[in-house]
């Protein structure tokens, strides 16, 4: 399972979109997305500041 975005913590700092690894993260308009190219990794969980980013299937 891709991380899980918890949007209400989002605040689009675009940490996760530049520490991901294989370009999985895309900063849409009002929140990033991620892709099919997710290796689950789980470095978005880590990088993000303010821990809106939960592991999958969690
Ligand atoms: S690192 Fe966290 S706060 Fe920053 S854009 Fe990604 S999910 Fe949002
Ligand atoms: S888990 Fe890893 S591969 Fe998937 S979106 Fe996060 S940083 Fe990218």
């Amino acid at each position: 399972m891709s991380p899980e975005l918890v949007i209400e913590k989002c605040m689009r700092c675009g940490a996760c979109s530049g520490a991901c690894p294989v370009n999985a993260i895309f900063l849409e308009e009002h929140s990033p997305k991620v892709s099919d190219e997710c290796t689950e990794c789980g470095l978005c969980v880590k990088v993000c500041p303010v821990g809106a980013f939960r592991p999958g299937g969690a």
